[in-house]
């Protein structure tokens, strides 16, 4: 059994995941690193992690689905016999005109996104719900928040999962859990590798603090909730977006 404290991150192979299992083991925790197909750079996020004197592990399963999840939280409750910070981060996006979506592609971005986070929630709740503890963290978009062109269907997954974490927040609040929602803005990630330089210089001018966002910027706003400084905070939505949505 581990004896630090347990964060599990979804989708940590890449980007902002990774950069929250990083700095998650910095802060001192043991670090469960989820990923579905990316294992290589998965195992590299494990490797940067203990070259820093961190510890971690890393488990493959696709977050949409319910039999590989629930061996997940198998294999982590065997493992660590314990977590005490979940962090729902895995997610896809795509850009389509409304009238292009196909039901495949709704489907296929609300199963990832959404019914992932509540997949993985159900399966570690219980755990938490016994101890009475435990931080829930979901990420959103400042898209879930204002709404995409060309992206609704990415937006309206967004916005379901600032809808989950309100009501969830509600109902486990006197079991001394607390959930929030991360909603970020434009961040430098292979999910914006198909904007062109000049797209992405265009969105740092349009922010106020005039630049794009780095993972670092969002795993900083992550593990502040996952202290003890945030409490008394459950139920909000917290934006590190560089002031592009106010
Ligand atoms: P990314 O670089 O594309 O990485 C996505 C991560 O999600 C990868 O680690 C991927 O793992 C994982 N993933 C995808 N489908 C999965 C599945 N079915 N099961 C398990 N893991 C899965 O994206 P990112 O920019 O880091 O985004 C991370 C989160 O932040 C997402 O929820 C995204 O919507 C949100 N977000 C991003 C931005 C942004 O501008 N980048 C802004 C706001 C919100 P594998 O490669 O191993 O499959």
């Amino acid at each position: 059994m581990i004896n630090q404290k347990v964060l599990v991150v979804t989708g940590a192979s890449r980007g902002i995941g990774a950069e929250i299992a990083y700095q998650a083991a910095l802060a001192g925790y043991y670090v469960v690193v989820n990923y579905n197909k990316s294992k290589e750079s998965a195992e590299k996020v494990c490797e940067r992690i203990k070259a820093d004197g961190g510890d971690c592990v890393c488990i493959k399963a696709d977050v949409s689905d319910e039999t590989q999840v629930n061996s997940f939280y198998e294999q982590v409750m065997e493992l660590c016999g314990r977590v005490d910070v979940l962090v729902n981060n895995a997610g896809i996006s795509s850009f389509s005109l409304f009238t292009d979506i196909s039901s495949e592609l709704w489907d296929k971005t609300f199963d990832v996104n959404v019914k992932g986070q509540f997949l993985v929630t159900r399966a570690f709740l219980p755990s938490m719900i016994h101890r009475k503890e435990g931080r829930i963290i979901n990420i959103s978009s400042v898209w879930g928040i204002c709404g995409s062109s060309c992206e609704v269907h990415y937006s309206a997954s967004k916005a379901a999962i600032i809808g989950m974490t309100k009501a969830l927040a509600k109902e486990l609040g006197p079991s001394g859990i607390c959930v929030n929602c991360v909603a970020p803005g434009v961040i430098d990630t292979d999910m914006n590798k198909a904007l062109s330089p000049d797209d992405m210089k265009a969105l740092a001018d349009e922010t106020p603090l005039c630049r794009i966002g780095t993972s670092f910027d969002v795993a900083k706003t992550v593990l502040f909730l996952a202290s003890d400084d945030a409490s008394f905070i459950t139920g909000q939505v917290i934006s590190p977006n560089g002031g592009f949505v106010i």
